[in-house]
């Protein structure tokens, strides 16, 4: 079996997309998504969160929050206490010198040196235009959802990136796409 890394977006590919979420209470899985990534593990694939949560840089909430409601997400996924083997929380504003915020190929490139893996055997997914700018840095694989708030196939135009990642209307149908490429 093939092992290799998903780098998976929160807001807008796991739960609807909530601006500035900071409660638990609001957490809500999008539809098929605990299969998807089921599938996906059963397959080979190590799970990975990366997340931007300016929302701590901005000192519109703490960083507890961002915990909790990466706590609430992981209960609904019910994979198990830890399904994912590292989370990347990006808590610097825009105009705060970025670490992991993605654009920034850094937490791809952690991950790449720490498990041992080829840029081929990574993969972004995510709803926005600069999940898959991320994926594009770090040269690594990706692939877009159209389940966020903004129209990524628009987005992604803009950024000259159109022909560059496919967008599938769920995660399932994104897992199932990378799958069939992986394995
Ligand atoms: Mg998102």
């Amino acid at each position: 079996m093939k092992r290799f890394a998903l780098i998976l977006d929160r807001d807008g590919t796991l739960i609807e997309h909530v601006p500035y979420l900071s409660s638990p209470a609001g957490v809500r899985l999008l539809p098929g998504v605990s299969e998807a990534l089921r599938a996906a593990q059963s397959s080979g694939a190590l799970l990975f969160l990366h997340s931007n949560q300016s929302g701590v840089g901005r000192g519109m909430f703490e960083a507890s929050a961002v915990a909790a409601c990466n706590a609430r997400l992981i209960e609904l996924l019910g994979l198990g206490p830890a399904p994912f083997e590292r989370i990347c929380v990006a808590m610097e504003a825009p105009d705060q010198p970025s670490l992991f915020r993605k654009p920034s190929p850094a937490f791809a490139r952690e991950v790449m040196r720490d498990y041992h893996l080829a840029a081929s055997q990574v993969w972004y997914c995510g709803d926005r235009g600069s999940d898959l700018e991320t994926a594009r840095q770090a040269g690594v694989r990706a692939v877009g959802v159209a389940t966020g708030l903004d129209d990524l196939r628009m987005e992604l135009g803009e950024l000259g990136l159109a022909e560059s990642f496919p967008v599938f209307a769920s995660l399932e149908n994104a897992i199932a796409h990378i799958l069939r490429e992986t394995t």
